[in-house]
């Protein structure tokens, strides 16, 4: 898989995208992710890349032209499955669509600043616009490093353990159920004994169930199974 990350701010994203299991998969070549700063794309002499809003009010609005050159130039180079803007009315983001994401090649996010990006670029150049919830961030940098992350941990090889990722929550509509590891007795506080009984199909079974109860109790929504 491929990501390129459009953004005004490549510093505030670097860090997430350089540890742990992204670092590792990069390593592997599992994945690619490329960051562009959108005003090296500026054709303007002060390199500006937003300006007031037509009609008056508070805050910058972000030019279509270094966008649209940026986006034209990466298409030029390759298909792009889809070009994602990060933007809080957006489609929530969840595991779903997250699963569905990471089936893709080559994708492009588009990481908005201040007031946001002309309406034109929604309106003819992305293909999707997603929000990592209902609250408002300064920028979609960190969106697109929670997409990404999220993204990167799906696909096959990135977790050494390839069933891990499937066992987590939200896969199958269920929340995963509670781990532990040693000391077996911490302060008189144990560990469930089943969890010590090396019978595996119990093990299972009681994984099974708690993953079910804590759903019922935490997330009786997940079960309504609306997708
Ligand atoms: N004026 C906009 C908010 C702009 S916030 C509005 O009221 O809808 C600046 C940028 O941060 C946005 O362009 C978007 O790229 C990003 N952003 C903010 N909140 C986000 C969220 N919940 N999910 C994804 N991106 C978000």
């Amino acid at each position: 898989m491929r990501i390129d990350i459009l953004t005004l701010l490549p510093e505030l994203i670097e860090s997430p995208l350089n540890h742990s299991i992204i670092k590792r998969a990069k390593e592997k070549g599992i994945v690619e992710i490329h960051l562009h700063n959108i005003r090296d794309y500026s054709t303007n002499k002060q390199k500006q890349v937003d300006d007031y809003a037509f009609g008056g009010g508070a805050g910058m609005v972000m030019c279509i032209e270094p966008i649209d050159l940026l986006i034209a130039k990466l298409k030029s180079e390759r298909h792009y499955d889809e070009i994602i803007y990060t933007s809080p009315d957006g489609e929530i983001f969840n595991q779903h669509k997250a699963n569905f994401l990471a089936t893709k090649e080559n994708l492009i996010l588009l990481c908005g600043h201040y007031k946001g990006v002309d309406q034109r670029v929604r309106d003819h150049l992305i293909t999707r616009e997603i929000s990592i919830g209902d609250y408002v961030l300064s920028g979609g940098e960190l969106a697109a490093a929670v997409i990404t992350d999220c993204l990167v941990r799906l696909l096959p090889g990135s977790i050494s353990d390839e069933t891990s990722a499937l066992t987590d929550s939200f896969q199958d509509n269920l929340l995963a159920p509670p781990v532990y590891t040693r000391p077996a007795d911490y302060k008189g506080w144990k560990v469930p004994d089943i969890l010590l009984s090396g019978h595996q199909q119990q093990i299972d079974d009681w994984r099974h169930q708690q993953s079910e109860e804590r759903t019922m109790r935490l997330r009786p929504d997940l079960l309504e199974g609306d997708e």
